[in-house]
Protein backbone atom coordinates (compact mmCIF):
# COMPACT_ATOMS: atom_id res chain seq x y z
CA UNK A 1 0.00 0.00 0.00
CA UNK A 2 1.16 3.31 -0.86
CA UNK A 3 1.39 6.25 1.95
CA UNK A 4 0.67 9.97 1.32
CA UNK A 5 3.14 12.02 3.34
CA UNK A 6 2.12 15.21 2.02
CA UNK A 7 -1.14 16.29 1.14
CA UNK A 8 -1.99 19.54 -0.36
CA UNK A 9 -5.55 20.52 0.30
CA UNK A 10 -7.07 23.04 -2.22
CA UNK A 11 -4.11 26.12 -1.60
CA UNK A 12 -4.43 29.29 -2.53
CA UNK A 13 -2.37 32.20 -1.99
CA UNK A 14 -2.92 35.74 -2.77
CA UNK A 15 -0.56 38.44 -2.40
CA UNK A 16 -1.07 42.26 -2.60
CA UNK A 17 -2.38 43.83 -4.09
CA UNK A 18 -4.53 41.33 -5.51
CA UNK A 19 -2.22 38.90 -7.09
CA UNK A 20 -3.18 35.20 -7.07
CA UNK A 21 -0.25 33.23 -7.33
CA UNK A 22 -1.95 30.00 -6.43
CA UNK A 23 -5.73 29.28 -6.48
CA UNK A 24 -7.13 26.11 -4.80
CA UNK A 25 -3.90 23.93 -5.59
CA UNK A 26 -3.98 20.38 -4.76
CA UNK A 27 -1.85 17.69 -4.90
CA UNK A 28 -0.47 14.62 -3.35
CA UNK A 29 3.06 13.02 -2.29
CA UNK A 30 3.74 9.49 -2.04
CA UNK A 31 6.46 8.17 0.07
CA UNK A 32 8.78 6.26 -2.10
CA UNK A 33 8.19 8.00 -4.85
CA UNK A 34 9.85 11.06 -7.12
CA UNK A 35 6.70 13.58 -7.66
CA UNK A 36 6.99 16.12 -10.01
CA UNK A 37 6.23 20.15 -10.65
CA UNK A 38 5.87 21.14 -13.65
CA UNK A 39 4.87 24.77 -14.99
CA UNK A 40 5.76 27.42 -17.12
CA UNK A 41 7.22 30.73 -15.74
CA UNK A 42 4.64 32.43 -13.11
CA UNK A 43 2.58 28.91 -12.87
CA UNK A 44 2.99 29.30 -9.34
CA UNK A 45 5.46 26.70 -8.36
CA UNK A 46 7.81 28.54 -6.17
CA UNK A 47 4.93 29.74 -4.15
CA UNK A 48 3.76 26.44 -3.52
CA UNK A 49 7.14 24.75 -2.51
CA UNK A 50 7.47 27.78 0.16
CA UNK A 51 4.22 27.14 1.83
CA UNK A 52 4.92 23.50 1.75
CA UNK A 53 8.21 24.17 3.16
CA UNK A 54 6.70 26.62 6.17
CA UNK A 55 8.13 29.82 4.18
CA UNK A 56 4.72 31.32 2.78
CA UNK A 57 1.00 30.77 5.02
CA UNK A 58 -1.17 29.95 2.49
CA UNK A 59 -4.33 32.43 2.13
CA UNK A 60 -6.66 29.31 2.17
CA UNK A 61 -6.41 25.72 2.22
CA UNK A 62 -4.20 23.23 3.90
CA UNK A 63 -1.61 20.34 3.96
CA UNK A 64 -1.53 17.21 5.78
CA UNK A 65 1.50 15.24 7.03
CA UNK A 66 1.60 11.61 7.18
CA UNK A 67 -2.29 12.15 6.76
CA UNK A 68 -2.52 14.61 9.89
CA UNK A 69 -3.54 18.44 9.12
CA UNK A 70 -0.28 20.54 9.84
CA UNK A 71 0.09 24.90 10.19
CA UNK A 72 3.64 25.40 9.23
CA UNK A 73 4.68 28.92 10.80
CA UNK A 74 8.31 28.49 9.91
CA UNK A 75 10.46 26.80 7.69
CA UNK A 76 12.57 25.61 11.00
CA UNK A 77 9.25 24.26 11.85
CA UNK A 78 8.60 22.05 9.06
CA UNK A 79 11.93 20.92 8.88
CA UNK A 80 11.80 19.29 12.05
CA UNK A 81 8.66 17.51 11.19
CA UNK A 82 10.55 16.38 8.43
CA UNK A 83 9.92 18.66 5.33
CA UNK A 84 13.68 19.45 3.74
CA UNK A 85 13.75 22.37 0.87
CA UNK A 86 16.87 22.80 -1.09
CA UNK A 87 17.00 25.65 -3.08
CA UNK A 88 18.46 26.13 -6.12
CA UNK A 89 21.34 27.90 -4.36
CA UNK A 90 21.81 24.86 -1.95
CA UNK A 91 22.36 27.61 0.92
CA UNK A 92 25.42 26.01 2.06
CA UNK A 93 28.24 28.23 3.47
CA UNK A 94 30.85 27.90 1.28
CA UNK A 95 33.97 28.79 3.90
CA UNK A 96 32.56 25.80 6.15
CA UNK A 97 33.54 22.26 6.03
CA UNK A 98 31.01 19.25 4.91
CA UNK A 99 30.21 18.77 8.60
CA UNK A 100 29.50 22.15 9.75
CA UNK A 101 27.17 22.65 6.69
CA UNK A 102 25.39 19.47 7.81
CA UNK A 103 24.18 20.76 11.02
CA UNK A 104 23.32 24.26 9.65
CA UNK A 105 20.03 25.14 9.99
CA UNK A 106 18.99 22.38 12.41
CA UNK A 107 16.32 23.43 14.59
CA UNK A 108 17.59 24.06 18.18
CA UNK A 109 16.31 21.41 20.59
CA UNK A 110 15.98 18.74 17.94
CA UNK A 111 19.90 17.83 17.12
CA UNK A 112 21.33 21.10 18.54
CA UNK A 113 22.08 19.10 21.92
CA UNK A 114 23.87 15.99 20.39
CA UNK A 115 27.77 15.94 21.01
CA UNK A 116 30.41 15.76 19.20
CA UNK A 117 30.79 11.79 18.55
CA UNK A 118 27.02 11.90 17.91
CA UNK A 119 27.50 14.65 15.30
CA UNK A 120 29.78 12.82 13.36
CA UNK A 121 28.17 9.28 13.36
CA UNK A 122 24.58 11.21 12.21
CA UNK A 123 26.98 13.06 9.91
CA UNK A 124 29.12 9.76 8.34
CA UNK A 125 25.45 8.12 7.48
CA UNK A 126 24.26 10.63 5.57
CA UNK A 127 27.20 11.23 3.35
CA UNK A 128 27.34 7.34 3.39
CA UNK A 129 23.45 7.25 1.97
CA UNK A 130 24.38 10.04 -0.61
CA UNK A 131 27.42 8.19 -1.75
CA UNK A 132 29.76 10.44 -1.01
CA UNK A 133 33.71 10.31 -1.60
CA UNK A 134 34.73 13.53 -0.51
CA UNK A 135 35.36 13.90 3.47
CA UNK A 136 33.32 15.78 6.23
CA UNK A 137 36.02 18.04 6.86
CA UNK A 138 36.28 18.71 3.39
CA UNK A 139 35.13 23.08 2.78
CA UNK A 140 32.37 22.85 0.82
CA UNK A 141 34.20 25.55 -1.96
CA UNK A 142 36.42 23.03 -2.69
CA UNK A 143 33.87 20.50 -3.94
CA UNK A 144 32.32 20.63 -7.45
CA UNK A 145 28.95 21.66 -7.56
CA UNK A 146 27.73 17.94 -7.43
CA UNK A 147 29.21 17.42 -4.47
CA UNK A 148 26.99 20.20 -3.04
CA UNK A 149 24.06 18.80 -4.24
CA UNK A 150 24.76 15.93 -2.56
CA UNK A 151 25.77 17.64 0.75
CA UNK A 152 22.76 19.67 0.61
CA UNK A 153 21.15 16.29 0.02
CA UNK A 154 22.69 15.06 3.08
CA UNK A 155 21.86 18.12 5.32
CA UNK A 156 18.09 16.70 4.52
CA UNK A 157 18.68 13.26 5.49
CA UNK A 158 20.67 14.64 9.08
CA UNK A 159 17.19 15.94 10.00
CA UNK A 160 15.37 13.01 9.30
CA UNK A 161 13.46 14.76 5.97
CA UNK A 162 10.63 12.18 4.84
CA UNK A 163 9.47 14.34 2.11
CA UNK A 164 13.22 16.42 0.43
CA UNK A 165 12.07 19.41 -2.22
CA UNK A 166 14.46 19.89 -4.65
CA UNK A 167 13.89 23.26 -6.63
CA UNK A 168 15.67 22.83 -10.17
CA UNK A 169 18.55 20.91 -8.85
CA UNK A 170 19.75 20.48 -12.74
CA UNK A 171 19.73 24.17 -13.29
CA UNK A 172 24.17 24.03 -12.32
CA UNK A 173 24.86 20.62 -13.16
CA UNK A 174 26.15 18.68 -16.60
CA UNK A 175 24.56 15.86 -17.91
CA UNK A 176 27.11 13.44 -15.65
CA UNK A 177 26.79 15.20 -12.91
CA UNK A 178 23.35 15.16 -12.89
CA UNK A 179 23.12 11.63 -12.89
CA UNK A 180 25.29 11.07 -10.30
CA UNK A 181 22.29 13.15 -8.40
CA UNK A 182 19.82 10.84 -9.79
CA UNK A 183 21.71 7.75 -8.69
CA UNK A 184 21.09 9.01 -5.23
CA UNK A 185 17.91 9.94 -5.58
CA UNK A 186 16.46 6.61 -6.72
CA UNK A 187 18.15 5.14 -3.46
CA UNK A 188 16.28 7.55 -1.19
CA UNK A 189 13.06 7.11 -3.03
CA UNK A 190 13.84 3.20 -2.77
CA UNK A 191 14.57 3.57 0.87
CA UNK A 192 10.85 5.56 0.98
CA UNK A 193 11.80 9.05 1.26
CA UNK A 194 9.28 10.86 -0.82
CA UNK A 195 10.88 13.92 -3.03
CA UNK A 196 9.07 16.69 -4.98
CA UNK A 197 10.89 17.94 -7.85
CA UNK A 198 10.76 20.72 -9.78
CA UNK A 199 12.01 21.20 -13.23
CA UNK A 200 10.71 22.41 -16.65
CA UNK A 201 12.69 19.89 -18.58
CA UNK A 202 10.14 16.99 -20.07
CA UNK A 203 13.44 14.61 -20.50
CA UNK A 204 14.64 14.76 -17.17
CA UNK A 205 11.30 14.35 -15.98
CA UNK A 206 10.79 11.21 -17.91
CA UNK A 207 14.35 9.60 -16.29
CA UNK A 208 13.51 10.59 -12.88
CA UNK A 209 9.74 10.90 -12.08
CA UNK A 210 6.91 8.81 -11.26
CA UNK A 211 4.65 11.13 -11.33
CA UNK A 212 3.97 14.39 -12.28
CA UNK A 213 1.56 17.29 -11.27
CA UNK A 214 0.99 20.25 -13.76
CA UNK A 215 0.47 23.88 -12.53
CA UNK A 216 -1.24 26.27 -14.50
CA UNK A 217 -1.95 30.18 -13.97
CA UNK A 218 -1.61 28.83 -9.90
CA UNK A 219 -4.08 25.74 -10.28
CA UNK A 220 -2.93 22.33 -10.32
CA UNK A 221 -4.21 20.80 -13.64
CA UNK A 222 -3.69 17.33 -13.19
CA UNK A 223 -1.53 14.55 -11.52
CA UNK A 224 -0.09 11.96 -14.38
CA UNK A 225 1.60 9.33 -14.29
CA UNK A 226 4.87 9.23 -15.96
CA UNK A 227 5.41 6.59 -17.62
CA UNK A 228 1.71 6.44 -19.21
CA UNK A 229 1.77 10.04 -20.31
CA UNK A 230 3.06 11.18 -23.64
CA UNK A 231 4.97 14.28 -24.09
CA UNK A 232 1.77 16.49 -26.01
CA UNK A 233 -0.25 15.68 -23.14
CA UNK A 234 1.69 17.13 -20.62
CA UNK A 235 2.88 20.48 -22.93
CA UNK A 236 -1.21 20.54 -23.53
CA UNK A 237 -1.63 21.02 -19.82
CA UNK A 238 1.52 23.00 -19.16
CA UNK A 239 -0.17 25.77 -21.55
CA UNK A 240 -3.28 24.99 -22.04
CA UNK A 241 -5.36 23.58 -25.08
CA UNK A 242 -6.73 26.67 -26.64
CA UNK A 243 -3.25 28.01 -26.98
CA UNK A 244 -1.43 24.53 -28.26
CA UNK A 245 -3.80 23.91 -30.38
CA UNK A 246 -3.24 27.35 -31.86
CA UNK A 247 0.48 27.12 -31.72
CA UNK A 248 0.39 24.31 -33.79
CA UNK A 249 -1.34 25.89 -36.75
P1 LIG B 1 9.25 30.59 -12.21
O1 LIG B 1 9.36 29.28 -12.92
O2 LIG B 1 9.44 31.77 -13.12
O3 LIG B 1 10.05 30.67 -10.96
P2 LIG B 1 6.85 29.96 -10.69
O4 LIG B 1 6.01 28.92 -11.35
O5 LIG B 1 7.76 29.50 -9.61
O6 LIG B 1 7.68 30.75 -11.78
P3 LIG B 1 5.86 31.86 -8.78
O7 LIG B 1 7.20 32.45 -8.54
O8 LIG B 1 5.28 31.01 -7.70
O9 LIG B 1 5.84 31.06 -10.16
O10 LIG B 1 4.87 33.06 -9.08
C1 LIG B 1 3.45 32.92 -9.30
C2 LIG B 1 2.84 34.30 -9.41
O11 LIG B 1 2.89 34.96 -8.14
C3 LIG B 1 3.55 35.22 -10.39
O12 LIG B 1 2.58 36.01 -11.01
C4 LIG B 1 4.45 36.06 -9.52
O13 LIG B 1 4.69 37.31 -10.10
C5 LIG B 1 3.61 36.18 -8.25
N1 LIG B 1 4.41 36.32 -7.03
C6 LIG B 1 5.29 35.41 -6.55
N2 LIG B 1 5.85 35.83 -5.40
C7 LIG B 1 5.31 37.06 -5.16
C8 LIG B 1 5.45 38.03 -4.11
N3 LIG B 1 6.29 37.82 -3.08
N4 LIG B 1 4.73 39.17 -4.20
C9 LIG B 1 3.89 39.38 -5.22
N5 LIG B 1 3.68 38.51 -6.23
C10 LIG B 1 4.38 37.36 -6.19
Amino acid sequence: MTTDVLTVQQVSKKFLPNIIALESASLNVRAGEVHCLLGANGAGKSTLLKIIAGAFRPTDGSLLLDGKPVELHSPAQAARLGISMIYQELDLVPQLTVEQNLFLGHAPGRFGLINHRERRERAAAALKRVGAHFKPEARVETLSVANQQLTAIARSLTMDAKIIIMDEPSASLNETELESVFRVIRELVRQGVAILYVSHRLGELREIGDRVTVLRGGRTIETFDVKSTGDSALVEAIIGKQRSLIERK
